[in-house]
């Protein structure tokens, strides 16, 4: 059995860490103990040269890194390191019906000869040198054949299918079946990518996708963020291997999963006005912010009811198993008040892997009474929990990450009198001082509004007086302990997409995205 994570990005994506290199990709997945790892990016010229001089073959359609560019090689099999296979993914932007869509795919490839095969022939089509996931005018449809006539074994699809702007479901400019995006291709399409706001029971209330896979991948813009979706393997070590699994599942054994309420777009809302409804709730409004009166993003929870023909709590036959997890580094946040991008935590973090093993053992099969003996009682308790499912769950919206708390503030001994809100509220030193600022008030807006929130099923205080009323200060004091995965990439969803688009035009370097070396401290 391997874990194994296809959807990632490398630096040359817009808004990446600049960590992202093929060395520190194979540390960091080896530590997480991820042992098959796309490489990302594929189209992109200067990460092809990069992957080509670093990279050498390994078993069938799979590569490794060299020997000399190893980081701490370790012994036995982790010297072996973590297997790469060819990865990309294309954002495709066009009419159809009337309509733009805007949809994302991630391709998988047997071997770089393939993927400067494909993007020659995307080259011809749209510019793939300013940014590592290049946005085409290509439909999804025509990407797929291409894929198909350059490269038979490719394998395509349909990127975290979910997420409201930019996918084959999305409420803002997707589809609503399969075959209306893919059209006479479509029995080509044999899995979709569940996204980090979904999981599988909300995706298996639709029977239209019991013939597809569901897989799960971090698509990371950071080391850290590696793995916090994935896919558990129980087949050979090869890309032969993995296309049975991914397009037939023979192999897949099953998903490593985000909990759905901590992805940024699960509920509907109005990030600005720290707006955030269920999906009933968002009806009642007909799905228009209270304070501004335009449309709210409608989140993936509300999207799945719309195309959904089966009750919540279905369970189709043919199913297969998954976990909820949330990365090591936050749970030792949580579980010592310090903040995730500490020094502390990422000390405790290294020393942790040291002595119980790599951090996917750690979160799913170290026995817990190891975990306490080396790292006490409240590191122990928190592993414990996430592995029951033993958590509270803030619903993200818009944009904003979620919230998955581990323990209540009262169960933590106070760690070193260092605990400050921004610590608390998440990413602290990679978190901006707006995007923690419109945290506190959305939880102060939830304490105020209801206890639903620590149901997990419900943030929805819609008014601004809630947000303004003094009692609900007290209350957001009150929850000093949560953990959250809030990150710099945040900023990216407050930009409008036109934004977006003229810096592709002008090249990476000179832009506002700059400031996403923020991702530095992730
Ligand atoms: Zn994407
Ligand atoms: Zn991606």
């Amino acid at each position: 059995m391997y874990i194994a994570d296809l959807h990632i990005h490398s630096r040359y994506s817009r808004a990446t860490s600049r960590e992202l290199t093929p060395e520190t990709l194979e540390l960091s997945a080896r530590r997480k103990g991820i042992r098959l790892l796309g490489t990302g990016d594929f189209t992109h010229p200067a990460w092809q040269a990069e992957l080509e001089e670093k990279l050498v073959p390994a078993e069938d359609g799979l590569c490794r890194l060299k020997k000399e560019y190893m980081r701490e090689p370790g012994e036995g099999d982790a010297c072996k390191g973590t297997r790469f296979v060819v990865s990309g993914e294309i954002s495709s932007i066009y009419k159809q019906d009337g309509r733009v869509r805007k949809v994302h795919s991630l391709i998988l490839l047997p071997g770089l000869e393939e993927a400067k095969l494909l993007s020659k022939r995307l080259e011809a089509i749209g510019n793939i040198c300013s940014d590592g996931r290049p946005i085409l005018g290509l439909s999804c449809r025509d990407l797929l054949e291409i894929m198909l006539e350059t490269c038979p074994d490719g394998i395509f699809v349909p990127a975290h299918i979910w997420t409201p702007h930019f996918s084959m479901f999305g409420a803002c400019s997707g589809f609503d079946t399969v075959e209306e995006c893919f059209g006479d291709l479509a029995p080509h399409i044999h899995a979709v990518e569940t996204g980090l706001s979904s999981d599988p029971p909300m995706n298996w209330r639709l029977s239209a996708l019991d013939r597809f896979q569901l897989i799960s991948n971090s698509d990371a813009h950071s080391p850290a963020k590696l793995g916090r979706e994935a896919n558990l393997l129980d087949t050979e070590l090869s890309y032969a291997g993995l296309k049975r699994a991914v397009e037939m599942g023979n192999g897949l054994a099953g998903t490593i999963e985000f909990f759905p309420e901590e992805g940024k777009y699960h509920f509907d809302g109005h990030r600005k006005y720290h707006i955030c409804m269920s999906p009933l709730e968002a009806e009642s409004h007909g799905g228009i912010c209270p304070v501004c009166k335009k449309k709210m993003t409608m989140g993936v929870s509300h999207r799945i009811d719309q195309l959904a023909d089966r009750p919540e709590g279905f369970l189709p036959e043919r199913r297969k198993p998954f976990e909820s997890l949330v990365p090591l580094p936050e749970v030792i946040a949580a579980s010592t008040g310090r903040s995730v991008a500490s020094k502390r935590v990422q000390e405790e973090y290294l020393d942790m892997l040291r002595v119980l093993g790599t951090e996917f053992e750690i979160l799913r099969e170290v026995p817990v009474e190891d975990i306490r003996r080396h790292f006490g009682r409240l590191a122990a308790e928190g592993i414990r929990r996430l592995r029951n499912g033993e958590v509270a769950r803030l619903p993200g919206f818009d944009g904003e990450y979620g919230t998955i708390r581990l323990f209540r503030p009262d169960e933590l001994e106070n760690p070193d009198g260092q605990m400050t809100m921004a610590g608390i509220f998440g990413a602290g030193g990679g978190e901006s001082q707006a995007s923690h600022d419109r945290k506190e008030a959305r939880r102060e807006a939830c304490d105020a509004g209801n206890l639903e929130a620590q149901k997990g099923d419900g943030c929805s205080a819609g008014s601004p007086e809630a947000m303004e009323g003094s009692a609900c200060a007290a209350g957001a004091l009150e929850e000093l302990v949560l953990l959250t995965s809030g990150e710099p990439s945040a900023f990216l969803s407050e930009l409008p997409e036109e934004a977006l688009l003229r810096e592709t035009v002008r090249g990476p370097g000179e832009t506002g995205m700059k400031q996403l070396s923020l991702f530095d401290f992730m």
